[in-house]
């Protein structure tokens, strides 16, 4: 298989293919969010891809974790610093903030949050789309509200009839968002169990099904960037978590592969499973 050898200069060749440098934008709620694609983006930045991503609020309603590193005065400064420590980890190059608020996504009137976002991705135009999925990947609000919004967006940046004074139509090929198969519950223990803290719920993971399973990315080169990235986010990390409290082998082997579900796209058919971000996008070799 292709990238059971994938090397540099072989990525540069697929992801600059014909001349076109492969263009990732990824929305996501919070800071810290991001790792959740962290191998995949990683792999994709250090090898060239031209990768922009927009963090809808600053984290500023999040537990601190931390005794000396943030205050509730300070978190918003402390984790806009840990996402730009992250962004570097991880080879983005551009990274926007929406200043939408932390906890209160669902405040901001979609109308209004489509038209932030449609610019945004007629001016990038991406060949990729990332974002949380419609479940939230467990219920959070603002990750759920998120996905509403980049889902509007999408569409609206692909519609002649939506304002064109936005820019010109970008209808962006393929929408992914994150997937977590059985097989990764069966690697970390009480994960399964496991519920994210929010406002006196307890918040579950979602699995998802094999026939949700469309891309399979191999991380096994970028599993330290992901890492690093991961400990730039020092503000949250709960001791007691469950990625804290993994041994250093297993959490490498969660790392080292991250899953996809295409949830939309603009191209002539439906894909079968595939390994790579490129695979059966126009004007980019998918060997
Ligand atoms: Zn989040």
């Amino acid at each position: 298989m292709f990238f059971a050898t994938f090397h540099l200069s072989a990525a540069r060749c697929i992801i600059s293919h014909m001349n076109e440098t492969l263009r990732i934008l990824s929305i996501f709620a919070h800071p810290d969010d991001e790792i959740g694609v962290g191998g995949t983006l990683a792999k994709y930045g250090h090898n060239g891809a031209d990768i922009t991503l927009v963090c809808a609020t600053r984290g500023e309603a999040a537990t601190i974790f931390c005794d000396d590193c943030a205050t509730t005065e300070t978190l918003a400064s402390v984790r806009t610093d840990e996402l730009e420590c992250s962004r570097r980890a991880l080879g983005v190059r551009h990274l926007r903030w929406l200043d939408w608020p932390d906890g209160g996504v669902s405040t901001v009137p979609e109308p209004e949050a489509v038209a932030q976002l449609t610019p945004i991705i007629r001016q990038f135009r991406p060949h990729i789309l990332f974002s949380h999925p419609e479940h939230g990947t467990y219920p959070h609000p603002d990750h759920i509200g998120v996905h509403q919004r980049v889902i509007a967006a999408f569409h609206a940046a692909a519609d002649p009839a939506y304002r064109p004074d936005l820019g010109p139509i970008w209808a962006t090929p393929k929408f992914y968002v994150r997937a977590i198969p059985e097989e990764v519950f069966d690697l970390i223990p009480g994960f399964r169990d496991y519920r994210i803290k929010l406002n006196g719920q307890e918040l579950p993971f979602h699995i998802d099904s094999p026939e949700h399973i469309h891309c399979t990315i191999d991380c096994t080169d970028s599993v330290d960037a992901r890492i690093e990235a991961w400990r730039c986010h020092r503000s949250q990390h709960n001791p007691q978590g469950t990625f804290s409290v993994l041994p250093a082998d297993v959490q490498r082997r969660v790392f080292q592969v991250e899953h996809f579900r295409l949830f939309a796209h603009h191209l002539p058919a439906d894909l079968p499973p595939h390994e790579s971000l490129e695979w059966g996008l126009p004007g980019f070799d998918h060997a």
